[in-house]
């Protein structure tokens, strides 16, 4: 029997009477959280009331969720502008500079005020519902420098799961296969390339990954991982691996349960979806960016966008959990255009090539012809297949269903699409 058929249905819960919450009882709860945090952080942190004041509101208006689109949205840029005006957070810490632990850096450059006491339940939520365990050993490779990912957030949720950390951070892939071995290390934390790092490293050293290491679990983050390199890792190690979404600043904003289905949003974050443009609360299944509010009193980020793009399922989970969930990331806010009316983003176009097995690589040319748009899909064909009128008429269909706008095929050869090209070339010039 393989190990991830013996991890079995039973799924514990790392907070379990806040994650089953029935829906409105949650509701409650964030409003709560809501109001003591916006209170805390117009009182304490001078960046939120600069910006509370600005909207020329105040916090006895910000009550409820839907309140929130009260308040503007902060960007990273923005922050990162802020700090230069108001060094060293821009007026974004919530407690004296004193009371802080550690200042972090990231990149940005972005200083961020450190807590006292670790107490979020994100990381260590997506943990359990990874299926770690008490017990468990787990290496960390996220790096412990600067960020506050790897020893903050990771060490300390391992920490409060109950796991034995080894905090072996990134690189030295060959003393980490070794530590994996004679550790008998049951966890992992990290990217999934660098989990791929270490089962071509361990085949290189005549292991077999699957027979000569006991990882079980892994908790991956940082980049998404693609479903062929999950089966592909899962089958080699003979482990489960699920994935969590969240950013340096803010902390986890969503993370897998082992049906893989979407992301749960921890308990202690509120997850907007917005349209990028106004800023206004978009429903269940419409896609926009993730906008996140904590409520860590430290660094009480409020309405931070994250750039990101996706959309919110609220479908019950055969898990138990009943927080609503993050559906795939589908690209950024900045890449997201409107050709004849319509929001085009690029998760669509990923979506799209998904749905032909030909295709290699695909970019979508938004041009203004005649004074109407006109969208084109450039599509490299995989080695072997030769552009086709059935193939083409079918990737159209395919353009239809998805985007809800007509988009003209193009074959391009191989090499045509630059490495690092975006997804969504808008060329049009507006006079
Ligand atoms: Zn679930």
């Amino acid at each position: 029997m393989s190990k991830t058929k013996a991890l079995g249905p039973s799924l514990p819960f790392f907070k379990k009477s806040l994650e089953t919450m029935p829906r409105a009882q949650r509701r409650d709860y964030l409003e709560r959280k809501l109001r003591g945090i916006i209170q805390h952080a117009y009182r304490h942190s001078t960046g939120f009331k600069r910006l509370l004041d600005a909207a020329g509101r105040s916090p006895g208006d910000i009550k409820t969720i839907k309140a929130l689109e009260k308040i503007p949205i902060t960007k990273k840029a923005d922050l990162v502008e802020l700090q230069k005006k108001h060094p060293p957070f821009g007026g974004w810490e919530g407690v004296p500079l004193h009371d802080l632990r550690r200042i972090y850096v990231s990149p940005g450059p972005i200083n961020e005020p450190g807590e006292k006491e670790y107490d979020e339940l994100g990381w260590a939520q997506a943990m359990v519902a990874a299926g770690f365990r008490p017990g468990q050993t787990a290496i960390n490779t996220f790096s412990y420098h600067m960020v506050p990912f790897a020893l903050n957030m990771i060490d300390n949720s391992l920490y409060r799961v109950g796991c034995i950390t080894i905090p072996t951070g990134v690189g030295n892939t060959e003393q980490q296969v070794n530590i994996l071995r004679t550790l008998h290390v049951d966890a992992f934390c990290g990217t999934p390339s660098f989990l791929l790092a270490i089962a071509e490293k361990a085949e290189e050293m005549g292991l077999d990954p699957g027979k000569d290491l006991c990882l079980r679990v892994g908790l991956v983050a940082a980049e998404m991982v693609p479903e062929t390199l999950r089966s592909n890792l899962e089958e080699r190690f003979g482990m489960v691996l699920r994935q969590s979404y969240g950013t340096a600043d803010i902390g986890c904003l969503g993370y897998e349960c082992l049906e893989k289905n979407g992301m749960h949003v921890p308990d202690d974050k509120l997850v907007e979806i917005v349209d990028p443009q106004t800023g206004k609360q978009l429903k269940p299944g419409e896609v926009g960016e993730i906008v996140a509010t904590t409520f860590n009193k430290t660094y009480p980020l409020i309405r931070f966008g994250t750039g990101d793009l996706s959309q919110l399922s609220v479908a019950p989970c055969p898990c138990g959990r009943t927080s609503p969930r993050l559906m795939k990331i589908l690209g950024r806010v900045d890449q997201v255009t409107k050709v004849r009316g319509l929001f085009v983003h690029p998760g669509q176009a990923d979506e799209v090539a998904s749905r032909h097995d030909p295709i290699a690589r695909v970019q979508v040319v938004v041009r203004r012809r005649d004074h109407k748009d006109e969208m084109i899909l450039r599509v490299e064909l995989q080695e072997g297949t030769f552009p086709a009128e059935p193939l083409k008429e079918a990737i159209e269909k395919s353009i239809r269903d998805v985007m809800k706008v007509r988009g003209e095929v193009q074959f391009v050869p191989k090499g045509t699409i630059p490495a690092g090209a975006k997804k969504i070339d808008d060329q049009r010039t507006w006079e």
